[in-house]
């Protein structure tokens, strides 16, 4: 198997993979908070660790995927206090949380479907892992490492960097945190600013609610992660992936929960995908540069020239390392555009090629061995991706042994489709515009039957002429009409 290096934040170094049982893999990733549509925030992750996921495939693992659904926890300002954003959602919609939840999970399933984005192998809901939460905050409790203060539970921060470091993953210190975080008013429960709810005490109106020895309340949203991760992959396993602006407080949470409820930080590899800015700002409601992927895909935005294909969306994403940030312009996405289509072009030309069981030349041999080492090198795609047009260029001049032609099409399938995940979208639309034009042939040339059958020859002649204005020629058989395409 092919070695594979990935950046660890916890060592801000690139290691070498391994796994903690051989041949297989468990790999945990943040998924949305559905209380909107998915926006290009999320197509980044979704590509980022689908391609992670393919690869592990290629080289051989078996991977067991987890990615969760936020559908309760997660306050607004991602902060301890405010309103849930489901729950809020839901009251200016007027309708149960959980309709919210059901219309943007599968909003956001069609949305990662439309970038040929493959479903997990599990996918939890944090509010169907309620009675594990309230076990973890149980463990946390008992360690010592939490408090409970007027029906909330919050955990100590201070007690936890005594024995342990707090802010091993994003290198922060308790003073830096605190220099982050408002000073606490004296209505608040907690003992110090940097303290956050692992359970939290529903307020009257809060609809969103359990049971729990300590109040009627819910959990608190970097709790969910813990327990998933555990439930599913075990106490340890290998890889941790999110979003940057994740890093903190959210995984730094998570690793002092699993601490202090499992005695271990529980995550091998924490994988971190960097932001996506919108003409070098960063994406926000109030600056009018908040895009949806179904207004990216439709064209549907002032800030939009053009509607952008889901292929040409994972291309742009593919072209950028994941670590590096990735500035999103009209400009930008037209580059990759044509680039995109640039190689679906050529993958397309390989379409006949016949397999053959010579060896291929050493040129594309070495090319196959180059694309698979960037990919192997912390998911190197841009380099993966200039290697694939060094094959573009071999494929457009033309004069390919049969081996050659066999072996670039594999690589094509295998690397290109498989790997990448990018998908041939005009040999889609084509095949679909053929199917639809044979259905209204069969149509035409049946009325045009029943006209002859009547012995309408005008009729019939005024279709033919019209067929063969669009370059459509009817022929009359014993058998009945038959059409061609100029
Ligand atoms: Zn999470």
């Amino acid at each position: 198997m092919r070695p594979l290096y990935l950046t660890n934040t916890l060592s801000r170094n690139k290691e070498l993979f391994k796994p903690i049982h051989e041949g297989r893999v468990g790999m945990y990733v943040c998924g949305p908070t559905v209380y909107g549509d998915a926006h290009l925030g999320h197509a980044r992750p979704g590509v980022t660790y689908d391609v992670l996921f393919r690869l592990l495939k290629y080289l051989g693992y078996k991977v067991r995927y987890v990615r969760n659904i936020t559908d309760v926890g997660h306050l607004e300002q991602d902060a301890d206090e405010g309103e849930d954003k489901i729950a809020k959602k839901a009251r200016l919609e007027e309708l149960e949380p959980m309709e919210v939840v059901q219309y943007y999970t599968e909003r956001y399933h069609e949305a990662m479907r439309l970038l040929n984005v493959e479903s997990p192998s599990i996918e939890p809901r944090a509010s169907g892992h309620i009675i594990e939460q309230i076990e973890t905050v149980k463990k946390i409790l008992a360690a010592g490492y939490a408090y409970e203060s007027n029906g909330s539970v919050y955990f100590d921060v201070e007690k936890y960097n005594k024995d342990h470091k707090y802010g091993i993953l994003s290198g922060r210190t308790l003073e830096a945190t605190l220099e982050g975080t408002r000073a606490l008013d004296g209505q608040s429960d907690k003992r110090a600013p940097y303290d956050f709810a692992i359970w939290k005490k529903a307020e009257p109106e809060h609809i969103m609610r359990w049971p729990s020895p300590w109040s009627d309340g819910f959990p608190g949203w970097h709790l969910e992660c813990s327990v998933m991760g555990e439930k599913y992959l075990g106490e340890e396993f290998d890889i941790h992936g999110g979003g940057m602006d994740l890093m903190f407080p959210h995984h730094e949470c998570e690793i002092a929960q699993n601490v202090a409820s499992r005695g271990t930080q529980g995550v091998h590899y924490w994988v971190h995908n960097n932001m996506i800015t919108i003409n070098g700002q960063k994406m926000g409601k109030s600056l009018g540069n908040f895009i949806t992927l179904p207004e990216l895909f439709s064209g549907k935005h002032p800030k939009l020239e053009q509607a952008y294909s889901p292929m040409t969306v994972r291309f742009f994403i593919l072209q950028a390392h994941y670590r590096g940030t990735l500035d999103f312009s009209n400009e930008a996405l037209q580059a990759a555009e044509k680039g995109y289509k640039r190689l679906m072009a050529a993958w397309r030309s390989l379409d006949g090629a016949q397999q053959c069981s010579e060896a291929p030349s050493a040129e594309i041999t070495s090319l196959r061995d180059k694309v698979e080492e960037a990919l192997c090198d912390d998911m190197n795609t841009p380099i993966a991706i200039a290697h694939l047009f060094e094959a573009v260029k071999l494929v457009n001049g033309g004069n390919l042994s049969k081996a050659d032609a066999w072996a670039l099409k594999s690589l094509f399938d295998e690397i290109v489709g498989g790997v990448l995940g990018l998908r041939d979208e005009d040999a889609a639309a084509s095949g679909k515009a053929e199917k639809a034009l044979e259905g209204v042939m069969e149509l035409v040339l049946e009325s045009r039957s029943k006209a002859r059958a009547e012995k309408n020859w005008a009729e019939s002649d005024r279709i033919r002429d019209l067929l063969a204005s669009y370059g459509i020629t009817v022929k009359d058989t014993k058998d009945g009409a038959t059409w061609t395409l100029e």
